[in-house]
């Protein structure tokens, strides 16, 4: 069976890019070290091949049925789940007085990407209790740590996010349901939420929503919105589950992919009261949702990546062992064939592959180390700093790799032929299951909205001039000296069609504006792709003379220049998009779309 990831890949860039050993100098990871470090990735990548990726395509086979109004799944999901428990992973980077293991997130996070890339649908209700903990640890009262955190880091409770409804996906300004304030301060919820994973199931003691509801009276859109603690049992006196809180199953979304995850359409206070805690105060739902969102957006690519990688595993595990034709310039046709890898267009495919994958495990890798910093930096600046990069890279990690790793799945799929395109191969599995990420957690549109509207002004404009000093120091220590060069050329593109954007906002309006937002992701994504590649490659030819492998640093410094070649040149035709003007879509008249 072919690896799930390189893990010679993955040791390179927590080790020798992010020096992720560094971490533990600082006060917060005390008594982390590369010793544990290397533990809990030598235990999830056991763990994802003995009980994870065994399971990957049982799972799709019998996605969740309902059984007399009760959620009905494989039991190889919860048996994984168990296992994820004992494993303490639940709780991988919270602090230890919350009974976390305190891990950076950088090595948590690889860790994760192999329980992704084995088998996404039970790595979903670990992550989504991960974030939810992570919500409370930075949102909760002491007691609601000890009360519903705690248990998830555990593991025993499982969490959700509960913020789409039928009527409310992109614009959450638009939600209905209600909490009405109780005497004793907690809240009586009611509406229905759609699209909730992991929303029912019998695995775990209790499960936690973290759902966003409007207080009666609350003003309209976001400001409005409050965040609530919303269980599916209640909890007695001891913190023990007990009742039901009529948070009922309304029915379940049959999905093309991550079909293991039980995807639940939910009413709740109808056939009587759903009692909700809030967390933050009113008003600060969306807020404190943002804490949860962030992790998720950066955790949904993540998953995007762990399946371009386990494709293109497989697809050069085949590559290499069918034979099918002969060079163009071998004329006999007795001659022995060649196999896959041998085609310059195969070549081709598996490069793309390799490229999107490496560079996908390389920036999320750097936003997990940006997220270790934002909490635990020396000095406040550095906090800060760390903060603002994180926030500006977030939605180009969500939408612009997402996309990419969808293309290398594409590529998977295409290397295998006709046999990619059948169930006897786990690349279409990938390719389905990919398939949700540029939707969830905020469309790749509204991402692309996010960056050119929010990310690309915020903090007047330090958060654009931190990435592009970013890139220009990587470009200044570079051995690579075209590629640096070919980099600066775009980060003056980015420079200059911000500007015009921004010019295009005071003249025509945002509307205007944000028309070009796709571009623009198009833009600063290929940008930031390039970038995290010459990083690599970099490291690469200092080490690559006297090393015991010299082939894998060949590989970073090849697979950089093929990025330069092939992935770069979209930023350009993206600016000139912009530039032309081509890339707003006010220019289409909808009445022009009909087809009657
Ligand atoms: C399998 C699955 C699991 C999910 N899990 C959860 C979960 O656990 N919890 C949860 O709360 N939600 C969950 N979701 C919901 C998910 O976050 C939404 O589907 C997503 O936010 C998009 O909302 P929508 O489906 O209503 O699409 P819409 O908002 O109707 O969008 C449709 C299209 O219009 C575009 N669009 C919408 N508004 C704008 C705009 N203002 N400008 C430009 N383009 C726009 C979008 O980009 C998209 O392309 C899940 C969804 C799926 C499919």
């Amino acid at each position: 069976m072919a690896p799930l990831l390189s893990s010679r890949h993955l040791d390179f860039v927590l080790h020798e890019v992010l020096a992720a050993e560094q971490l533990s100098e600082l006060p917060h990871f005390a008594g982390q070290d590369r010793e544990v470090f290397d533990g809990i990735l030598d235990s999830a990548r056991k763990l994802a091949i003995d009980c994870f990726e065994p399971s990957y395509r049982l799972l799709d086979d019998h996605e969740p049925r309902l059984e007399n109004g009760r959620v009905v799944l494989p039991a190889e999901t919860e048996a994984a789940l168990v296992q994820l428990r004992e494993a303490g992973f639940f709780g991988a980077v919270q602090a230890p007085e919350h009974g976390g293991l305190g891990l950076p997130r950088t090595v948590a996070n690889a860790a994760f990407l192999w329980l992704q890339a084995a088998n996404v649908s039970i790595a979903n209700y670990a992550f989504l209790t991960m974030s939810a903990a992570e919500l409370l640890a930075r949102h909760g009262t002491p007691d609601q740590h000890l009360r519903w955190m705690r248990p998830m880091v555990e593991g025993r409770f499982l969490g959700t996010m509960a913020l789409s409804e039928p009527q409310a996906g992109s614009s959450l300004g638009d939600i209905r349901t209600t909490a009405r304030p109780l005497p004793d301060g907690r809240y009586a919820i009611r509406g229905t939420k759609m699209w909730i994973s992991g929303g029912e199931h019998d695995m775990a003691e209790n499960i936690v929503h973290l759902m966003l509801a409007r207080i009666e009276g609350a003003p309209a859109g976001v400001r409005g919105i409050s965040l609530f603690i919303v269980p599916r049992k209640r909890l007695d006196a001891e913190g023990r589950p007990s009742v039901w809180n009529n948070v009922a199953l309304s029915g379940l979304n049959h999905k093309l992919g991550q079909r293991g995850t039980v995807n639940t359409v939910l009413n709740v206070g109808e056939g009587g009261e759903t009692i909700g805690e809030i967390v933050g105060g009113p008003g600060q739902g969306l807020a404190c949702m943002f804490t949860m969102m962030n992790e998720a957006r950066i955790a949904v690519s993540m998953g995007a990546v762990a399946h371009a990688s386990a494709a293109y595993q497989h697809a050069l595990a085949y590559a290499r062992d069918r034979l099918q034709g002969r060079h163009p310039d071998a004329k006999d046709p007795a001659s022995p064939q060649v196999p896959l890898v041998a085609h310059a267009d195969v070549q081709r495919m598996l490069m793309q592959q390799k490229a999107a994958a490496e560079g996908g495990v390389a920036l999320g890798l750097y936003l997990a180390r940006l997220a270790d910093l934002k909490q635990a930096a020396a000095t406040a600046a550095e906090r800060e700093d760390a903060t603002l990069l994180l926030d500006f890279l977030t939605p180009v990690f969500k939408a612009w790799i997402s996309e990419e790793m969808l293309a290398a799945n594409f590529n998977a799929i295409q290397v295998l032929g006709g046999a990619g395109y059948t169930r006897d191969h786990p690349v279409e599995l990938h390719f389905r299951d990919n398939r949700l990420n540029p939707i969830h957690e905020g469309t790749n549109g509204i991402q692309a909205i996010d960056l050119l509207g929010r990310k690309a002004t915020m903090a007047g404009g330090r958060a654009l001039r931190l990435f592009l000093d970013t890139v220009a120091a990587t470009s200044g220590r570079a051995s690579l000296a075209a590629e640096a060069r070919a980099l600066a050329a775009v980060t003056k593109r980015i420079v200059a069609t911000t500007a015009n954007l921004l010019a295009l906002r005071e003249t025509d309006g945002q509307r205007a504006s944000l028309a070009h937002a796709p571009a623009y992701m198009e833009l600063v994504g290929a940008a930031t792709f390039a970038w995290i590649w010459l990083e690599q490659a970099s490291v690469a030819a200092r080490r690559r003379d006297g090393a015991a492998d010299p082939a894998f640093y060949e590989g970073q410094i090849a697979a950089c220049r093929w990025v330069f070649a092939h992935v770069l040149p979209r930023a350009h035709v993206a600016a000139d998009r912009i530039a032309l003007g081509a890339a707003a879509m006010t220019e289409i008249d909808p009445a022009w779309l009909t087809s009657d």
